[in-house]
């Protein structure tokens, strides 16, 4: 399997039906993202984000294009992707262990050992004596770790995550970039980030696509060119600076210009 286009997006489109008219969410956005790279999608708000998502999770059939992971088609397949929705979308009346491990019992595992697996990820992302409680009984930020500890334990190779930390706090939303990265680079998966936040872009990935304002296109697509392990001290090197002026110029062009 080539591993420079893993995942192929081919001239996808998508218009709505919105009473009667036609809505251009996306128009012919392509690319494609090597095997275990981590890329983030960045746009202005309503460019069409997470509707190209939710064409590559196979729950959306584009207008036009293809999405291909390998030599394989996977428009209309749902299930070939790990998918974490802007929403948590816990099942309230499971516990968050077994929210967690949802994807394994799913596919069979017993429960105690998907608990046993999920254990180390519970403690690390901070929801150590949360496992016993129900969805209700957590914080919002609490309700996102899980659902994106439930997605990094789905055994997908691909990994979409739409803001998943848009909603936390400044410290939360640190602790679980890092988490994040961390895992990510354990397990090489191959992860697509959606998010507004331009410092978010720039810690997490390997390169950024950054979409037009709607229908999205894409505008741009940069290499973030920084050593790993990531920290957070890296976001003020000259380097970085001058990278993310340039990326704040093209989406303030996106927002300004008609
Ligand atoms: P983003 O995630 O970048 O904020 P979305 O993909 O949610 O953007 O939406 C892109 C555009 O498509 C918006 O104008 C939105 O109103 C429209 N849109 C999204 N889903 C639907 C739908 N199911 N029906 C009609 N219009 C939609
Ligand atoms: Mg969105």
């Amino acid at each position: 399997m080539p591993d420079v286009d893993y995942l192929s997006v081919r001239g996808v489109s998508k218009q709505f039906d919105s009473g009667g008219n036609a809505v251009s969410a996306i128009e012919d956005v392509s690319f494609d993202i090597a095997r275990g790279s981590f890329v983030s999608i960045l746009g202005p708000s309503g460019c069409g984000k997470s509707t190209l998502f939710n064409v590559i999770a196979g729950l959306l059939p584009p207008t036009a294009g293809d999405v291909r992971l390998g030599d394989t088609s996977i428009i209309g397949k749902a299930g070939q992707v790990g998918y974490m929705l802007q929403k948590d979308l816990l099942l309230p009346w499971r516990t968050i262990e077994d929210n967690i491990t949802l994807g394994q019992t799913l596919r069979g595992i017993r429960k105690r050992t998907a608990r046993q697996a999920a254990a180390p990820l519970i403690d690390r992302c901070g929801l150590a004596h949360f496992e016993k409680k129900k969805p209700h009984q957590l914080s919002g930020g609490m309700r996102q770790r899980a659902a994106l500890l439930r997605t990094l334990l789905t055994g997908k190779d691909v990994l979409l995550l739409d803001e998943p930390f848009g909603a936390l706090d400044a410290i939360t939303r640190l602790q679980l970039q890092m988490t994040l990265i961390d895992v990510w680079q354990e397990t090489r998966k191959t992860i697509l980030f959606v998010t507004h936040d331009v410092d978010e872009a720039l810690l997490l990935s390997d390169e950024i696509i950054v979409l037009t304002q709607r229908p999205g296109r894409v505008r741009a697509r940069l290499t973030v060119d920084l050593p790993r392990p990531r920290t957070p001290d890296m976001l003020a090197s000259p380097d970085l600076m001058q990278l993310k002026a340039q990326l704040m110029t093209l989406l303030l062009q996106e927002v300004t210009e008609p």
